[in-house]
């Protein structure tokens, strides 16, 4: 007797009338057409069964803050770090535990059941590390929580930050943080790199550093993250976040610089909301787009995933957790907008970032977690067209979240009844 069996639904690899059996909240075959008894039965009727979403980028502790103490007026990048710098001396534990808490409820509901959170180490409290750490330790039944020790005020910049950045990683934070572009100079920016990527080596951490996260084509930590990787064997385990000086980068420096990243197999997090709303704020006319070259970097081989960076906090008071979103806004701005590249988006909201958080058991593959969203779409392209509502999330083979069917009832006379947006 099976646990759960899902029967008639589409993959995202676009393979359709399968089914997937599921005992001991793991996978245990997926065919075409299977039948066998079950104590619970879904009929996906041909529907989109995806892995769940995975956010790469996020920021935890920021998130649901908007407006405290008050709102981002230029909307700009360093407004938003200034404001945040307000706000922390404010910020109590319980009221960032409740807003992460209330954030992942958000996540579940929309089938994001992993989040790499970077949770700022600079408050000499920890304040933030300790509430995170409980969070993920709550919310451990129904979400993956990965913590990355993020240096905000600089790594080297706050004399104090690489002993805290230690501390936070004893406490619990795994994966080594860093925001080179945002030392005092160049050359710090490396050195910081330098050192946090053997901090890293020495302890066994993966690395995720936010880099290059401006419009200055001369911020170039991306080629000594990738230089680091390569020089300290840490291949496939670190990350470039944003990286969204590529975007302006001289195209010759980048037909260097692609293959290094490749080698050193860095991967990269574009985060498409974030970025194109505060990337190019200095410019008058035309307003670069400031979201790195992702399709050139899918060519080279390199893996990107898109992140949501935030939701409701000092640097973008939008969002509801919804990966598809971020999808959708990633393929207007990459203008990756072939059936293949909007299909490589929804792999940068899934698979791709799940390989970023070194996820075990993730896939619909016998022996993966049984973890898995049924969508109200007929495939990937569809799911982000209309940012598809999830009509059942299941966790390591248990429904966590299901909302209705969205079907709107028409009123027009001589008009079919029904409107759901889709074409067949
Ligand atoms: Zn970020």
């Amino acid at each position: 007797m099976l646990d759960l069996l899902v029967k008639n639904a589409c993959l995202p690899d676009g393979r359709t009338g399968m089914s997937l059996a599921v005992r001991g909240g793991v996978i245990v075959e997926v065919a075409p057409g299977l039948d066998a008894p079950a104590h619970e039965v879904t009929d996906a009727q041909g529907l989109l069964l995806s892995p769940p979403f995975v956010d790469a980028h996020f920021h935890m502790d920021a998130t649901l803050s908007h407006g405290l103490p008050r709102v981002n007026q230029s909307g700009t990048l360093l407004e938003g770090i200034a404001l945040w710098g307000e706000l922390k001396p404010l910020l109590t534990q319980e009221a960032l535990i409740e807003r992460a808490l209330t954030y992942c409820d958000w996540a579940v509901a929309k089938g994001l059941l992993a989040i790499r959170s970077h949770v700022d180490i600079c408050d000499p409290r920890l304040l933030a590390v300790e509430a995170l750490l409980d969070v993920k330790r709550r919310v451990a039944p129904y979400l993956d929580l990965q913590l990355v020790a993020f240096p905000q005020d600089g790594a080297l910049r706050d004399p104090q930050a690489m002993d805290k950045l230690k501390r936070a990683l004893a406490m619990g934070v795994e994966v080594v943080g860093g925001i080179p572009h945002f030392e005092r100079t160049s050359e710090q920016g490396a050195l910081s790199v330098k050192l946090l990527c053997e901090l890293a080596a020495e302890q066994g951490r993966l690395v995720d550093m936010h880099c290059d996260e401006s419009d200055d084509p001369l911020s170039r930590h991306i080629e000594t993250l990738a230089f680091e990787t390569r020089r300290l064997g840490l291949e496939g385990r670190v990350t470039g976040s944003h990286c969204t000086s590529m975007h302006s980068m001289d195209n010759y420096y980048v037909s260097k610089l692609l293959p290094l990243m490749f080698e050193a197999g860095v991967s990269v997090i574009a985060n498409p909301l974030v970025n194109i709303t505060l990337q190019g704020r200095h410019d008058s006319y035309p307003k670069r787009r400031g979201m790195t070259r992702v399709p050139e970097l899918l060519a080279a081989g390199v893996n990107v995933a898109f992140g949501h960076d935030c939701v409701m906090d000092p640097w973008y008071s939008l969002g509801s957790g919804d990966m598809l979103e971020v999808a959708h806004m990633g393929l207007h701005v990459a203008q990756m907008t072939s059936q293949q590249g909007m299909r490589a988006c929804f792999d940068a909201v899934t698979l791709n970032a799940a390989k970023v958080m070194h996820l075990k058991g993730y896939g619909l593959e016998v022996g993966c977690d049984a973890s898995f969203v049924l969508l109200q779409a007929r495939d990937a392209v569809e799911a982000i067209r209309l940012r598809a509502n999830r009509l059942k999330v299941w966790r390591k083979g248990v429904l966590v979240a299901e909302t209705p069917e969205v079907l709107t009832q028409l009123r027009v006379e001589g008009r079919p009844g029904e409107v759901g947006f889709s074409q067949r």
